[in-house]
């Protein structure tokens, strides 16, 4: 008998591989564990899934290197992502590499353990003679274990001192791990627990008796913004610990939200609960510290980006998901996971209740709620009894635009400006303006790459395009007809930005979209100015209409909404009602009531008219009987699937023979509907050619019985072709 592992090779392979464990490695393979393998003529990385003794094992190579001293992942962690690749129709090698942190995967560029020196005090008794000597000693000693660098600030070079008083044994020096600190830039507010209101006390009575049942329960908590969800989610969270348990509160993106993290840090820190972050901000090195850190069992609550639902926490006790409802829950590349609904499966997986948040959930979450699949727990009032903002429509037909706001919205804000309270205006656009055109011929320059304009982006002078990297700047004619310069057309929070300073030349205005704030650290200090007050006017894209509570604005303004409402997809009145409330939800949070101006074309949209109540359950009354018109979430399952390639031709003859083979498969596998094959909205995206496949079924299972040719679909492409398989899609360009 010899022992071989199953490994898990982080590469895009159907299935695990078995490799022969040499002598010299029996009993330090263990499952969870990184190795080194061979892998044709090259090496590769794996995870171990399994450990076995088998007598014949002459066709199989050796394992080549063990790659950590601790498993990074527990068995039932390895079981939740193998479930959920399954579930996605994904590789599991790649699911891995998805669920570690970034570098991980690679042999080169894997981040290092980073160890530093840590002193204590030792029992020796002993009086020392100099000054330095003394200084230092009495410092360790009152400080307990501390290591070099923190010395460092104190002691200029307290490296000599150090050495001698480790050679008296006064003091004794032991290498640790490193922790990179992943908060730089997140501040702990002031903050305490607040003393609840009835239906606040309502939903932490109903969470915290699921926790202390040690069961799966799944909650939908439904809670007008400003509410005091995240107040429900902190005071649950305390029966999780009283239980010696691990709390994973996931967010849509922490950038966004280092307010969040303030407050669980500050209530919780003082009181020795460890509170750890992770999230796509953080440097591979930082992560994969936190990562280990967590492994060590030395992380009590875990707050992260959808990526987070992996972590590897032993003593999983909650998993809150807040803002359950958006998007950028949705991975939309490789591993295309819904990080809500990953999170629903790893609480049934571990027995542990789901707490999902929204003032404006998914339809999906919303029609489980109703069904008590979820159990529906609601928070109808501000706290205080704030009174929600009143919103008000500006027919755009009729207004006189100025800097394309109307005299309305200028009204407005002239009046919060005077008020010295803040402003945010949405314009769910960057750039300066989405193209330049030419007033002779009407041409417009497009991305070589993709079937798309491309924006121009003023300041620094380039036209981008927003789905590749491709850029130029514009030439001095129009490079078709020869003729003048282009003119900008059409508006981005860069030219809004530019305007609102021209109206308002006194006030302080701010722009957040992903052009200000790529920089490490940008959309926290953007935050901090804004908490601040020095900024009055902050014009942005959505990600301002995302959690924030800032108290001094009082005026919201939706530049435009018909964008939104108009766009071609089944989940466009769900995207744009929760937009709409969710940037509304800003104004008005603290004393001032709060005001929301939307200019629209289409004034009498029941969207805009449900959004103008906040009137959440009307909207839902209103949308999910079309939805189930035609068998759309949360009524059907849907599978999209993309091909693509650089050849048109092959591209579009693939889809047909694709289409081909699915009518037959999906028949003996239920009841699915076959749509297309159809050109992507995009047809052309960074060079590749794209046609999609929409599978529609009622039920799940017969999709994914469809979904276990998904291997052979693929491999019957060959390599000049892409398929891309979308379970649950969100995004259908
Ligand atoms: P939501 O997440 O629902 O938008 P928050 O949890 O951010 O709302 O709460 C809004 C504000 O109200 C926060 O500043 C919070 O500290 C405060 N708050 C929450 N609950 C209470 C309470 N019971 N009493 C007083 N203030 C509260
Ligand atoms: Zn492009």
């Amino acid at each position: 008998m010899s022992q071989v592992v199953v490994v898990s090779v982080l590469a895009p392979l159907p299935k695990p591989l078995h490799y022969l464990v040499p002598e010299s490695l029996v009993d330090t393979v263990l499952v969870g564990c990184r190795v080194r393998v061979p892998l044709g003529r090259r090496f590769a990385v794996g995870v171990v899934l399994e450990n076995l003794d088998i007598d014949d094992v002459a066709k199989l190579k050796p394992v080549a290197e063990i790659l950590d001293s601790m498993p990074l992942l527990q068995f039932d962690l390895l079981t939740f992502i193998r479930r959920a690749s399954a579930y996605y129709a994904f590789p599991l090698g790649l699911a891995l590499k998805t669920a570690l942190p970034a570098g991980l995967g690679s042999l080169t560029a894997a981040p290092k353990v980073k160890h530093v020196r840590v002193y204590s005090r030792t029992s020796t008794q002993l009086t020392v003679r100099g000054s330095a000597q003394k200084q230092i000693l009495q410092w360790i000693e009152a400080r307990g274990p501390i290591c070099l660098d923190e010395l460092r600030q104190q002691f200029p070079t307290p490296y000599v001192v150090l050495q001698r008083l480790e050679a008296l044994d006064l003091i004794r020096c032991e290498q640790q791990e490193s922790q990179r600190d992943p908060f730089v830039g997140i501040e702990a507010v002031a903050d305490q627990d607040w003393s609840l209101n009835e239906e606040q006390a309502e939903a932490v009575e109903q969470i915290s008796l699921a926790v202390t049942d040690d069961q799966f329960k799944p909650f939908l908590l439904h809670g007008v913004t400003g509410s005091g969800k995240t107040e429900v989610y902190l005071q649950s969270i305390r029966t999780v610990l009283a239980g010696e348990k691990q709390a994973l509160v996931l967010v849509p993106e922490i950038a966004l939200t280092p307010q969040l993290v303030g407050r669980f840090r500050s209530r919780f820190e003082q009181q020795h609960v460890r509170v750890g972050v992770l999230h796509s901000g953080m440097s591979a090195a930082e992560r994969f510290d936190m990562w280990r850190a967590i492994v060590r069992n030395e992380v009590d609550i875990v707050i992260g980006a959808r990526s987070a639902v992996f972590a590897p926490l032993a003593r999983l006790g909650i998993i809150v998901v807040d803002e359950e409802h958006d998007d950028s829950y949705k991975q939309s590349e490789g591993f295309r996971y819904q990080g809500r609904d990953l999170a629903l499966m790893r609480g049934q997986m571990e027995g542990v209740p789901v707490v999902l948040g929204s003032a404006t959930p998914s339809l999906g979450s919303w029609q489980r709620s109703q069904q008590q699949l979820l159990s529906p727990l609601s928070l109808t009032e501000r706290v205080g009894k704030r009174p929600l903002p009143e919103v008000t429509l500006v027919d755009m037909k009729n207004a006189e635009v100025e800097g394309g706001l109307s005299e309305e919205l200028r009204d407005a804000i002239t009046a919060t400006l005077e008020q010295q309270q803040q402003c945010l205006l949405l314009l769910n656009r960057r750039g300066y303006s989405p193209f330049l055109l030419c007033g002779d011929c009407g041409a417009s320059y497009r991305c070589p790459n993709c079937e798309i304009t491309l924006t121009w982006h003023r300041k620094v002078g380039q036209l981008r395009c927003h789905y590749c990297d491709y850029h130029q700047p514009p030439a001095d004619e129009c490079p078709q007809c020869g003729g003048a310069a282009m003119d900008p057309e059409g508006m981005g929070t860069e030219r809004l930005a530019e305007e609102l300073q021209l109206l308002y030349p006194e006030a302080r205005i701010e722009r957040m979209d992903r052009d200000t704030t790529s920089a490490k650290n940008a959309q926290q200090v953007l935050v901090g100015r804004m908490e601040q007050r020095d900024v009055d006017i902050l014009v942005g894209t959505q990600m301002i209409a995302k959690g924030h509570d800032f108290a001094g604005v009082t005026l919201v303004g939706v530049v435009d909404t018909d964008a939104a409402l108009n766009f071609p997809d089944f989940r466009s009145a769900e995207r744009s009602f929760s937009l709409l409330a969710q940037v509304a939800g800003r104004a008005g949070r603290a004393e001032l009531p709060g005001r929301v101006v939307v200019q629209t074309y289409s004034v009498d949209n029941p969207v805009l008219q449900c959004a103008i109540d906040h009137d959440y359950l009307r909207f839902a009354k209103q949308e999910l009987p079309l939805r189930q018109l035609l068998f759309y979430p949360p009524f059907g399952y849907l599978v999209n699937l993309v091909l693509s390639g650089l050849d048109r031709y092959e591209v579009e003859r693939a889809a047909e023979l694709l289409v081909g083979a699915l009518g037959l498969q999906a028949k003996i596998c239920g009841d699915i509907e076959v749509l297309g094959p159809a050109p992507c909205p995009l047809f052309r995206l960074r060079n590749r050619y794209r046609m999609q496949i929409l599978l529609k079924a009622q039920q799940r299972t017969a999709l994914r019985r469809l979904l276990l040719y998904a291997p052979q679909w693929k491999s019957d492409l060959g390599v000049r072709l892409t398929l891309v398989v979308d379970v649950d899609p969100v995004d259908m360009m």
